[in-house]
């Protein structure tokens, strides 16, 4: 007997439509999920423009009015829901006390509150979201063939372990909750300063540093920022090495993951590579043929020496170092 597992509803919008798409995700008897489209609904972007992020927040409220429609329909027994957004602004929206906003967006962020839970909505990758084919448009001889469309992204169908992470880092600091256990910058103790910029909060405290050498401005590993940043440090530290690169950069900024960033950048470095010193190496001589051939033990002999190696008779203070030779003999 299949067992109804979850509701999912994922919003989208573009500058033409909003959409919202509604899967039944349901755990087959063999442990298997299965996803199946419900529902969807689209309506088109009001004529006055608007900017993208309101419109995001229009796919949103769309997407919270079918859950009602859709448990009064099926009428199941009481499941868990999933609301989806590909947009974090959006996202951080919903999460944010409406009265903080003007009036277009606190409406509609009452709206969706009071329709959905705020912990319900997660964040979904754009080219997951399968609302983002209805809100874009879409020929229907090509509707046929998209699996998206049909039985959502292919996450769906795996463990709730393995879906999108969370990225609400920020807006959980911003309000002073504690940071997700998952999230990187957990390990930072990550605090917002006065301008609203996220700071490593370290132990250097009360260091004779400077506030950016105290507390280092936090960066993700891949932003055009990043690269920029990156790029400035290498060039002012004259095409300097991955730790010289770092060292530069740990003075005002703390990346990510930074070495593998500027290990990676550095071999792009067009000017670093035809600089780099190729190591020369040597061409062995021919071998002699009793080296090459096979023959009864102590019928050819060789030797060799190795050094000078410095070489001292005793430890401590007085006692010079001599040089001296390895002698190898080979049978
Ligand atoms: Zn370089």
């Amino acid at each position: 007997m299949p067992q109804v597992t979850n509701y999912m509803f994922f919003s989208d919008a573009s500058t033409s439509a909003c959409a919202a798409v509604s899967y039944l995700r349901v755990k087959t008897s063999d442990g298997e999920y299965r996803v199946s489209l419900l529902m969807a609904k689209t309506k088109v972007a009001p004529l006055k423009k608007i900017t993208v992020p309101c419109l995001e927040l229009n796919g949103a409220l769309l997407a919270s009015k079918v859950p009602s429609k859709v448990l009064d329909t099926l009428q199941l027994p009481s499941i868990t829901i999933y609301c989806w957004s590909d947009s974090k602004t959006t996202l951080s929206w919903i999460r944010s006390n409406p009265g903080k906003h003007k009036q277009y967006v606190a409406n509609r962020i009452t709206k969706i509150q009071e329709l959905t839970t705020i912990d319900c909505w997660r964040y979904v990758p754009t080219k997951s979201n399968p609302a983002d084919i209805a809100s874009r448009g879409v020929y229907p001889s090509q509707l046929h063939s998209l699996d998206l469309w049909w039985s959502g992204p292919t996450w769906l169908q795996k463990d709730e372990g393995e879906w999108p992470e969370q990225k609400f880092v920020v807006s959980d600091v911003q309000e002073g909750k504690p940071v997700s256990s998952k999230s990187k910058l957990m390990k930072l103790n990550p605090m917002i300063d006065d301008t609203g910029i996220v700071r490593l909060n370290g132990r250097l405290k009360n260091a004779l540093l400077t506030v950016s050498e105290r507390f280092p401005i936090i960066l993700p590993k891949e932003s055009k920022l990043t690269s920029l940043l990156i790029d400035q440090a290498h060039n002012a530290t004259m095409h300097g090495g991955k730790q010289t690169t770092i060292n530069f950069l740990r003075r005002r900024y703390w990346i990510i993951d930074c070495r593998s960033s500027v290990q990676k950048f550095i071999r792009r470095c067009l000017i670093c590579c035809r600089h780099k010193p190729q190591p020369t190496t040597q061409i062995l001589g021919i071998l002699p043929t009793p080296r090459c051939t096979a023959a009864a033990p102590l019928r050819h002999s060789g030797l060799d020496y190795a050094g000078p190696y410095a070489i001292r008779t005793s430890k401590g203070r007085g006692h010079r170092s001599y040089k001296g030779w390895a002698l190898k003999l080979f049978i």
